[in-house]
């Protein structure tokens, strides 16, 4: 992509509504624009890392066994009627009347629903174990929307649905979302670390929630240090082996970790002082069991291995997307810009030619600028003819994992420097070696 025909309106000035870094860098870097309170579009540049991180976690819930579906945004009222939780929502449900006056809302969650579609068509045991995602925007009517897309009223989640005959079942699909949760966290280059967690309104027994530490997080927390060093599993974790996937859920659930509301303070003083940290939060998912809260007042049942009927035991999974990008804002940037994690960069390489218009410089760029677009790399191409340091200044900002600048003396000696976004370390190199390089 060239930079001069990319729809990427940066600000210079730091817009004065935006209160924490990543609502700051967002705006100025062109990702993100306002609409109204709560509610956001994702430009180009913003659009490209959401759709990032949407493909790490389907790649992820689909390894994990689950199977992506649509739902529609809007509902009708009559499902949340049946379940009993159309009055219990409250305020921070939209509530909607068509031209008929009947009662729809802009789904918050989609429970009611996907238990709907469950109860339509499956009747035996034997369609068991089932887990059903869909990414899809929801609307909260928050009484406080603010830090931009970290708290919004319209945001995207994340939100999968398992379905099993008993606990134990239920049971080894949470597990098996607990360790997809660990992988995609990871993969989007976040350390999360899932904490013990109220089961609030959607209600239940089983609770945790996956907080990135940051100081402008929302929630305190206390969890121990050992959390920092615990691995991460692997791409070839096998889902379909209940024991090992359990083993890892104990292994990670073993040291103390609690968000305020499940704190426990006995527990808390029986971590070494120097192993303790008490920490702001930033919740980007959330897993429940909550067993037959819908599948009994919405009639879900199938029959089981001994041919009676047994209200199937549910769970579900969040996570909200938009959140999470600006949460690994938080988590990666320094006073120049976003740092942007490998695996969610908009753009592998900003291609920065020093001179445009200089028919050296030009013929140079636009021979890497193929080179690289043929070894798969993502390029962002600034021919702009803005100055030297306004080029730096926005790759900086825009936080491009690397940059390859390409100036009339290095041209002349054949030659470019290849600057890494992270580290600042520089390194001149060949031209004709900087395609391999990063192919
Ligand atoms: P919070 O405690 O921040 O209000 P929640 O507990 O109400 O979040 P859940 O119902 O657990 O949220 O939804 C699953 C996920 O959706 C959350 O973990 C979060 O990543 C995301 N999410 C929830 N509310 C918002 C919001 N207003 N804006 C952006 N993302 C959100
Ligand atoms: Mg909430
Ligand atoms: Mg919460
Ligand atoms: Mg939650």
């Amino acid at each position: 992509m060239r930079l001069s025909r990319y729809f990427l309106p940066i600000l210079k000035e730091n817009p004065r509504e935006a209160e924490i870094v990543s609502h700051r860098l967002m705006l100025r870097s062109g990702m993100i624009r306002q609409q109204g309170q709560g509610s956001f579009s994702w430009l180009p540049m913003g659009k490209r890392v959401l759709d990032k991180v949407c493909k790490i976690i389907r790649e992820e819930q689909d390894r994990a066994g689950a199977q992506e579906i649509l739902m529609p945004t809007i509902q009708s009222a009559d499902l949340w009627i049946e379940s009993g939780r159309y009055n219990d929502y409250g305020k921070e449900m939209l509530r909607i009347r068509d031209r008929q006056d009947r009662a729809m809302l802009y789904g918050p969650t989609n429970e009611e629903m996907v238990t709907d579609i469950f109860r339509s068509y499956v009747k035996s045991y034997k369609d068991l174990p089932l887990n059903l995602y869909h990414i899809q925007w929801k609307y909260r009517d928050e009484v406080r929307p603010r830090f931009g897309v970290m708290r919004s009223r319209e945001f995207l989640m994340k939100d999968a649905y398992s379905f099993d005959i008993d606990y134990e079942g239920a049971r080894a699909a949470y597990n098996r979302m607990f360790v997809s949760y660990l992988r995609t966290f990871a993969r989007v280059g976040m350390q999360a670390i899932p904490m013990r967690a109220d089961t609030g309104p959607i209600g239940g027994d089983l609770s945790h929630e996956f907080i990135i530490l940051a100081d402008t997080g929302e929630s305190a927390v206390f969890c121990h240090r050992d959390f920092l060093d615990l691995p991460v599993p692997g791409a070839d974790t096998d889902f379909a082996d209940d024991a090992g996937i359990d083993g890892i859920v104990k292994a990670w659930t073993t040291p103390y970790a609690a968000t305020d509301e499940m704190h426990d303070e006995n527990a808390w003083e029986e971590v070494p002082e120097g192993d303790r940290m008490a920490a702001r939060g930033i919740e980007v998912g959330h897993i429940f069991h909550f067993g037959e809260k819908y599948s009994k007042p919405m009639n879900a049942k199938v029959t089981g291995p001994d041919g009676k009927e047994h209200f199937v035991s549910m769970g579900s999974y969040g996570i909200g997307p938009s959140r999470l990008v600006a949460a690994i804002i938080e988590a990666s940037h320094d006073e120049n810009g976003i740092i942007w994690p490998e695996s969610v960069a908009p753009f592998d390489v900003a291609l920065i030619n020093m001179k445009a218009g200089d028919a050296d410089c030009d013929r140079a760029c636009d021979e890497l600028y193929d080179a690289l677009g043929a070894a798969g790399v993502d390029v962002l191409y600034d021919d702009t003819d803005q100055r030297p340091g306004g080029k730096f200044a926005t790759a900086d900002l825009i936080g491009l994992p690397w940059q390859v600048i390409v100036g009339p003396r290095g041209v002349a000696a054949g030659e470019a420097e290849v600057k890494n976004r992270k580290t600042g370390e520089r390194e001149t190199m060949p031209l004709s070696a900087v395609a391999a390089r990063f192919g």
